[in-house]
Order: C-alpha cells, then structure tokens, then sequence
C-alpha cells in the first residue's frame, strides 16, 4: 500500500486475519502505518525507485490516498505490477475536472462548473450562475484545503490571482445549496462483484469531516437506493477496483449531487470496522485480491463514528489518561487511535457507538471523541467525583 496514514494503519490490522501481511510505502518511520507494520519502505509516493521497490513481489499495489503521479503508475502496470484501483480509474480521484467531465458524459449529476485560467474565467461563472461560487484547486486537495468560497466578483479576483500567481490549476463549481453531506460507499472486484454499505450522513465543521451517522438519518429508500445504484454504476463505468467512496449532496429539494470520488477506504467508512459484518479495509482488500466480496449489512440499526481532531490547545492530560479515563465512563465506545501527535484539526483517531436510536447514539459519540480531543466532558461529568 503507498502511503502509512491512518488508512494503511486500518488495513494492515485487517490483512493479519486474511492471513495477508501489508508492506507499506510510508514517508517517515513515524507514519501510523510505519509504527505497526513490521513490512515498511522508507520513501515518497513521487519517486519511481520507492515505488518500485515496495511493489516489487507484492501480489498487488494498492492506495491509502491518491497522490501518486500517473506517469510513475503508468511505468509500474507497463513493468507488469497489478495496480488497483489501475492509473486510468485513479485519475478520477486525482483530477477533479477529468471527474466533473467524465461524469457529466456518464450523466451522472454535478454542480455546473467550468475550468479557470483567468480571474475573468471566475467572474464570468459567478455572474453566470450567481455568487457566491465554489472555486477548487484541480489537484492535491484534502480536508477542505484546496476549496474556497468566492463571495463575488472582488473575492474572486484577489484569491483566483493568488492561486494562479502559486501556479494551481483551478475550476469554478455553482455552490450547491444543500440539506447535507452523504457518502455512498461502494466496492467492486475485478471479477465484476459490487457491494454497497448503507448509504451515510456526513457532518463537515471547518472543511473537516467530524461525524458520520450510519445509517443517514430519515434518508427515503427510493434516495438512498438512488445513491447506491450511482456508486455502484459509477464503480462499474470508470472500472473501479477496490473501494469507492462517492461524496454526495443532498439538495434542498432532495436532489443527489455528487461532489466528490476517493477510490480507497475512506473516513466515511471507517463505521463498517464494528458497524457492518464486513468492514470497508477487509473489502478493500477482498476487492483488490479479487476474492469474492463481504456482507455489508450493519451489525447494530445505529452506529456513529466521531473523529477525534486535535484541539487549539492540546491538553496537559495524557492521551493514554484520557483513554482511561473515556474506558471508565463509556464502556461501549470503540476507539481507534493513529498514533499521530496531536495538532490543530488533525485527525488522530476515532470513536465508534453502536445502538438503536440516532440521538442518543450521536450525542455518546461526540461526547467521546470531545473527551478525548479536549480532556473535558461536554455534559460537565466530573472525572474525580462519584
Ligand atoms: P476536499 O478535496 O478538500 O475534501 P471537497 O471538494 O470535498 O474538498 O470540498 C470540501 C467541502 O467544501 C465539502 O465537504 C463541502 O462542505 C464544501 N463544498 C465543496 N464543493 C461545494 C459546492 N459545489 N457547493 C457547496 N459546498 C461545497
């Protein structure tokens, strides 16, 4: 797998019970994935030899994030390496206007949009299809870096100079009126079998995904199989192997808007690892194998996965005591730490509740992950008292 993130860390925990051991490609000794998988390349996701050398003898290469250059992936399918999700189905993830173009063809549903080369290029789209408008920087966004909102023509012009002067690709998308976030999540084999997890509620707070609900809350079944069919049909038509998460935006008017695609477990999987009989790194791994594919029903009606980010100011309390201290209080959260030192909206970890009504489920699981970002319980709950 290229790249040791948190993502890598999750799937070599589920490659030890499919009796499959992960080599990762991992950028420094201290990568999540690095500090438990005994089986780690020293080196970036740009330079072919680190490439070469991680995937030399792997039964498959696969991906924890979608940055490595065409050109190396190219080179490595020529020089007879199994890469899944190939080149051609990752250029998806990798390029959002080669994905708002594609689908626009699959007649898949996206915001309108249009390239940006000038300042007048955004203008013209706002005055076209009203401001505020989405602009994005093409490539090598994540958490929300790599977008930004332009008020108007005067916003346009100040951060559209600016990203063209730092040499960013862009393009402009209508801003998207919507009710919320969801992510259908979605594998495929190279055999042709597709799987879909229920259909999940994501909540964004600064860009940042804080929370998935799974199932989403009051999603109808004729939208929710709606959304399922889309990433299944999608997996299919842009021969995706290996999980694919596609964003989605549910419109004012209960219309889907697909945002964006990562081909890849994805955060707004990470519930499946105790919510579903089969979790999206298990079937990550399944897909890419090409074995036959897992059960993706949920285990409990309600399951809720809270990200724990790192706070402005990290507590004095250790995270082992916090950890200690959230065991003590909530025997039914389950946490997942990344072993990531903590910074300002990093994600170093997560808390999954499993129940059988949303709000209560919701609130125990931003409780927990508040716990452990803050050391500080939300209800005033005294650590020290009865
Ligand atoms: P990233 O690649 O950084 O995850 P996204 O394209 O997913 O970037 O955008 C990040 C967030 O910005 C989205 O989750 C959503 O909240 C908001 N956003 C993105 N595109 C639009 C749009 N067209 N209309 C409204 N909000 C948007």
């Amino acid at each position: 797998m290229v790249g040791g993130g948190q993502l890598a860390r999750m799937t070599h925990q589920a490659a030890v019970a499919l009796g499959q051991s992960l080599r990762v490609l991992a950028a420094g000794p201290e990568d999540p994935a690095a500090l438990v998988s005994p089986n780690v390349v020293l080196g970036s996701h740009t330079d072919l030899a680190a490439l070469r050398e991680v995937a030399s003898g792997a039964t498959v290469l696969t991906f924890d994030h979608e940055h490595v250059p065409q050109e190396h992936l190219k080179t490595l399918v020529a020089e007879g390496v199994h890469v899944f999700p190939s080149p051609q189905a990752l250029l998806h993830a990798q390029d959002k206007l080669v994905m708002r173009r594609h689908l626009t063809e699959l007649g898949a549903p996206v915001p309108p949009f249009s390239t940006v080369v000038s300042v007048a290029d955004a203008v013209s789209f706002g005055e076209e299809h009203g401001w505020p408008c989405v602009l994005k920087a093409v490539r090598g966004g994540y958490d929300g870096r790599g977008v930004w909102m332009l008020a108007d023509a005067e916003a346009a012009a100040t951060v559209v100079a600016e990203q063209l002067a730092a040499g960013t690709p862009l393009l402009v998308e209508q801003r998207v009126d919507f009710r919320r976030e969801l992510a259908a999540v979605v594998a495929r084999s190279p055999f042709g079998q597709g799987a879909a997890w229920p259909v999940v509620e994501t909540v964004q707070r600064d860009g940042i995904c804080a929370l998935v609900l799974a199932p989403a809350p009051a999603l109808g079944p004729e939208l929710a199989e709606q959304a399922e069919q889309l990433a299944l049909r999608l997996a299919e038509q842009l021969d995706v192997v290996g999980v694919l998460a596609v964003e989605l935006f549910e419109t004012q008017s209960g219309k889907l808007v697909v945002n964006e695609l990562a081909m890849r477990p994805h955060n707004s999987g990470h519930w499946s690892i105790e919510g579903a009989r089969t979790s999206q790194f298990e079937q990550h791994l399944r897909a890419v194998l090409d074995y036959p594919l897992g059960d993706t029903s949920m285990t409990m009606p309600v399951v809720v996965m809270a990200n724990i980010l790192g706070a402005v100011h990290t507590p004095a309390m250790s995270m082992d005591e916090r950890t200690h201290h959230l065991f003590a209080r909530m025997p039914e959260a389950k946490l997942h730490l990344y072993g990531k030192t903590e910074r300002l909206g990093r994600k170093v970890g997560h808390v999954t509740v499993l129940g059988t009504e949303v709000q209560d489920v919701r609130e125990r699981a931003e409780r927990a992950a508040h716990w452990m970002s803050h050391a500080e319980w939300t209800d005033g709950w005294d650590v020290h008292g009865e």
